[in-house]
């Protein structure tokens, strides 16, 4: 007999048998949770200062690398966490969605973090901005590791996908994880758990584990810790409004039951390549999961004369799917997590019933494919449709968290986004369309009640991820019923777990503190090019004001031969002359490259490469007889641990450049990026 343990402090913890967890599959007992007591007030505390203690000993890029490290092992342990999973009623595809979509949502936020966050630990968040005349005084923003420990509540419904997009933002952000799987599906969450700590990746207390119930943890909650969960609203409404949260303004991130719906605008027929699309869609998310997805699809929102349609097509569709032991081959779906759930979403249908009828599904005779499966929590599909739902239509209030939908006919785009709008706030619509305008004319409506809009023809579909699928690199979360949170959405989400603070001081201040150069600060000026100086050798600050060089006719004349660039405004002294600069002046990229002529030391060095440049602009015109030289600042440097193809370390620096003209005005302005190697080993 298995008892699963929390990990707690370090240690694994538990031995005596509680709650036995079913197969969704056949009803076996696959494990039991533990009734060991767990020390709350010590895992906080465990947390906090061992957590965020081993997790501030790295920096964001190397967290970045831990997270990759994770990902890698986890997916060498993939077949494990696949035959666990089938007992959570999982097919192959769903396991697909979890468990693969689990660690790629780890891979994204390792290659994010590596792209987009610095080294060190201090995320500077750009402009700054003068405030005093002079450049004395001004100020920015930065973003810090907030301290505490992050609770991660999270739904039966993904259980290894759902502790991964929470865990990556939060453990990139240096802040330690306490994560709460739901008890049914708990045991493949603590085989993820015990594989991330076998992966050597995961350093000390920076992820705990709780199974079973989370007792008096939040009574030993602090301010600089965070809660976020996923299950419903209720539980959601219940916890966010605990003392403790609302005493000590403790952040609290929800995603809760969302009624989503799909849109067939009333451009696209039954002749169209695009009704296929959006019926095969509704079949998809319908049945992917068994319907247990926050953005499934649960209302089917149809021109009314498309009705008849859409129901026959759709019947077509669902009559296909195999219901059934996911081990089994044939099957497409699979069951729903537990008998307790099965028992709720039959509740729900029944509810739905009083303002809706069947169109397919129904217990009839019903039986799923597989040995044993009578003890399983399986259900087919139900396709419900709600003929007149100016009478009042369930589906707007009711989530039957399984395969269930229902078609609710509509008069006139503008009704479809009324009748959209009455989910009271939703993760996600799908838009079928083929005509953009109607996208155009509708989204910003919707987009007042979504989290996400899935814009769906038959361009789109050749390539998209699905209605359901929420992506690391776009926001997930919806307003309203959805829970109000907001998960994702790229490295938005590592902000979520850093505390956002305005500094304002000198720029010699703001360039100490947030480790990147600020126009104003002191220089560092050497003999020695700063090109020719070794990653680990410069310094933030060490700066090159160049010689000068004057602009003539002959310079603008060969850069447009070299270039093919005879625009009129360099050519053509009339037209120039009529322009609001009043004469010919020089090619913005030929000041571009001048500058560079300027500054670069041009002999072999240790700067490898240039691979591009950021934020131009061309700021005065520079005509002939015009002077300017360039300043080259050492701006910002990033440490990503690698080497070049050949084997030798290096890092990226960030270069201010600065051109100015005989009049110390300046002409153009920029970051170079550049990659630098680092001393010989
Ligand atoms: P719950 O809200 O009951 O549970 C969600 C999570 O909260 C679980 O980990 C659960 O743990 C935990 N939890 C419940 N009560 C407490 C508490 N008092 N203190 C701390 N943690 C608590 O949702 P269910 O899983 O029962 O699902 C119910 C419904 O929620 C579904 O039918 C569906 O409508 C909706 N849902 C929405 C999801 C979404 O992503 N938006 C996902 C899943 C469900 P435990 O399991 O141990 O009780």
């Amino acid at each position: 007999m298995s008892v699963l343990k929390s990990f707690i402090a370090g240690q694994w913890v538990g031995e005596k048998a509680a709650k036995a967890l079913p197969s969704a599959v056949n009803g076996d007992i696959v494990a039991h949770t533990h009734d060991d007591t767990l020390d709350f007030r010590e895992a906080v505390q465990y947390g906090r200062k061992v957590g965020g203690k081993s997790l501030m000993a790295m920096d964001f890029q190397e967290r970045a690398l831990a997270l990759k490290a994770m990902a890698m092992y986890l997916q060498e342990h993939k077949k494990e966490l696949y035959a666990l999973s089938m007992h959570t009623g999982s097919t192959k595809g769903d396991n697909g969605i979890d468990i693969d979509g689990g660690f790629g949502t780890l891979f994204s936020y390792a290659s994010m973090g590596r792209r987009e966050l610095p080294s060190g630990n201090v995320l500077h968040e750009g402009p700054v901005i003068p405030l005093g005349k002079n450049n004395h005084f001004a100020g920015t923003h930065i973003m810090v590791p907030r301290g505490g420990v992050a609770v991660h509540i999270d739904a039966y419904n993904f259980p290894v996908w759902g502790m991964l997009e929470k865990f990556a933002p939060t453990f990139l952000a240096g802040m330690p994880s306490i994560v709460k799987p739901a008890t049914s599906t708990c045991y493949v969450t603590e085989l993820a758990v015990r594989l991330m700590q076998e992966s050597g990746a995961l350093p000390e207390g920076s992820l705990q584990l709780i199974i079973g119930s989370t007792g008096d943890l939040f009574d030993h909650l602090e301010e600089q810790d965070v809660v976020t969960f996923t299950g419903s609203a209720a539980t959601a409404r219940k916890l966010k409004n605990h003392p403790n949260i609302i005493n000590r303004s403790i952040p609290f991130n929800a995603e809760a039951d969302s009624l989503n719906s799909a849109i067939l605008a009333p451009d696209v027929t039954p002749e169209h390549e695009e009704f296929d699309i959006f019926v095969k869609e509704i079949r998809r998310e319908m049945t992917a999961k068994a319907g247990q997805k926050c953005t499934a699809i649960r209302r089917i929102l149809v021109p009314k004369d498309q009705v008849n349609a859409v129901c026959d097509k759709l019947k077509e569709q669902l009559s296909k799917v195999t219901v059934g032991d996911p081990a089994v081959e044939g099957v497409r779906m699979g069951a729903l997590a537990s008998v307790d759930q099965l028992e709720d979403v039959k509740a729900n249908i029944q509810e739905l019933f009083k303002t809706s009828e069947l169109v397919v599904g129904g217990e009839g005779n019903f039986k799923p494919t597989g040995d044993g499966t009578e003890k399983g929590a399986f259900i087919e599909p139900h396709l419900l449709l709600c003929r007149n739902p100016e009478n009042g239509c369930g589906a707007h209030d009711i989530e039957a968290f399984g395969p269930v939908a229902t078609v609710i006919p509509y008069d006139t785009i503008e009704d479809a986004l009324e009748l959209s709008a009455k989910g009271r706030g939703s993760l996600v619509t799908t838009l079928t369309t083929r005509d953009p305008a109607i996208a155009a004319r509708i989204v910003p409506a919707l987009a007042a009640y979504h989290g996400r809009l899935h814009l769906l023809n038959a361009e789109a579909a050749k390539e998209s991820t699905g209605h359901g699928s929420p992506l690391p690199m776009l926001k997930h979360g919806g307003p309203g019923r959805a829970g109000g949170g907001e998960e994702l959405g790229g490295i938005r989400a590592v902000h979520h777990y850093l505390q956002r603070t305005s500094i304002q001081g000198s720029p010699t201040m703001l360039a100490a503190v947030t480790g990147e150069y600020v126009r104003g600060a002191e220089l560092i000026e050497y003999e020695v090019h700063p090109f020719r100086r070794h990653f680990e050798d410069l310094q933030i600050n060490e700066s090159l004001l160049t010689h000068r060089r004057t602009v003539t006719e002959a310079d603008i004349v060969n850069f447009g031969c070299l270039s093919g660039d005879h625009f009129y405004m360099h050519f053509d002294d009339i037209a120039a002359r009529e322009s609001q600069f009043g004469k010919r002046i020089a090619h913005g990229y030929f000041v571009l490259s001048a500058a560079a002529g300027l500054f670069v030391s041009p002999g072999e060095g240790p700067v490898l490469a240039n691979y591009g440049l950021d934020t131009l602009r061309f700021i005065e015109p520079v005509a002939p007889g015009d002077t300017i030289r360039a300043r080259l600042t050492c701006k910002r440097k990033i440490d990503q641990g690698r080497t070049s193809p050949d084997g030798h370390p290096q890092g990226v620096v960030v270069w201010d450049v600065q051109v100015h003209n005989q009049n110390d005005e300046m002409v153009a302005s920029y970051d170079i990026l550049t990659l630098v190697a680092k001393k010989p080993q």
